[in-house]
């Protein structure tokens, strides 16, 4: 399925349940939101990964869940070659400065009354056994490296652009040299002037540092522009993982169809047409049966109502799950 030998982070069957109160006044089953519900892929080194979906399909949970930001319910998350959950909780402490997050709202995401200089120094006290004055100099460069001027060095977040916020999250999540980094839509709360320049920042900042970039989003346009591979996730679960061209060019599963359909093209010209999906997306507390699309999906049958199409291989490098694909995939007869 993939180059095993290039794999940073390979991700098995998670799955990431919220129970709540029990369903009746005399039942024992409890109420449970499946947000994440058996997510399995892997990333290569280097590469940036993408996770598309729309609002509530478990994209942000999965991020903290691979993050262990928050315990995962089931399944099993390597990170180069380590299985995390055999280790101890000080053990995945010790492992968070190879994964850093960077979160979608700057500002809420920066303790305001905290200076550059101390938001920036923060995971380096935690984590760093150097000097003072070594710190010091470590955020001087990381704030040259991300295009922020030290002179901004004891200002405090209120102070700054929205873009300018951002770049302080980029500093304070790069300043351990980690392996991977998780986008929570970073670039989603910026106004579309700024866009360009943090995620060309990005870009520099991955081929400078060999970084593995995971990024999350709604916004396929951007997607495209930055990721090598994407999946797409639909309540909680992906239903198709293929390389950016390949599945921008060439998508294989009706839901992705039509979130493709939706990207608006400058072109008046263009005779694209537009798949409007009917319904609204069904609720994770009580998602439909076998293929959680098929409420909303035009090539349904009953087969999808009652059996989950696995995740295969159609094509090389190229996964679905979807009925409507042969069986066996690529490596059918
Ligand atoms: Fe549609 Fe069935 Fe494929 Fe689901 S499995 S996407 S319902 S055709």
């Amino acid at each position: 399925m993939t180059d095993r030998g290039n794999v940073i982070l390979q991700v098995e069957n998670v799955k990431k349940y919220f129970y709540g109160s029990r369903k009746g006044l005399f039942s024992r089953e409890r109420a449970c939101v499946k947000a994440v519900d058996g997510v399995s892929f892997s990333v290569r080194k280097g590469e940036t990964f993408g996770i598309v979906g729309e609002s509530g399909c478990g994209k942000s949970t999965l991020c903290k869940t691979l993050l262990h930001l928050i315990e995962p319910t089931s399944g099993e998350i390597f990170l180069e070659g380590t299985n995390l959950s055999e280790l101890s909780k000080e053990e995945i402490r010790l492992l968070r400065n190879k994964m850093q997050i960077i979160f979608q709202d700057p500002y809420a995401s920066l303790n305001p009354r905290m200076t550059v200089r101390e938001l920036i120094k923060a995971p380096l006290d935690i984590f760093s056994t150097d000097k003072e004055e070594e710190k010091m100099k470590t955020v001087v460069q990381i704030m040259h490296l991300v295009g922020l001027n030290e002179e901004f060095i004891n200002k405090y977040p209120h102070e700054f652009s929205g873009g300018q916020r951002q770049r302080i999250m980029i500093a304070r999540a790069l300043i351990l040299n980690p392996d991977v980094v998780f986008c929570d839509e970073p670039v989603s709360a910026l106004d579309v002037s700024v866009r360009a320049q943090v995620l060309n920042l990005m870009k520099t900042l991955q081929k400078k540092l060999d970084l593995t970039y995971i990024f999350i989003s709604h916004d396929l346009s951007v997607v495209r522009y930055l990721c090598d591979r994407v999946a797409v996730m639909y309540l909680g679960r992906i239903v198709e993982v293929a390389c950016k061209d390949d599945l921008y060019e060439n998508p294989l599963h009706p839901y992705t169809k039509c979130l493709l359909s939706s990207i608006p093209v400058p072109d008046p010209e263009s005779k694209t047409e537009r798949i409007v999906l009917e319904g609204d997306v069904p609720s994770a507390y009580d998602p439909p049966s076998g293929c959680h699309f098929h409420t909303r999906c035009m090539f349904a049958t009953e087969k999808c109502s009652k059996d989950y199409p696995g995740l295969i291989e159609v094509e090389k490098d190229h996964l679905v799950a979807c009925h409507l694909c042969p069986e066996g995939g690529l490596h059918a007869e």
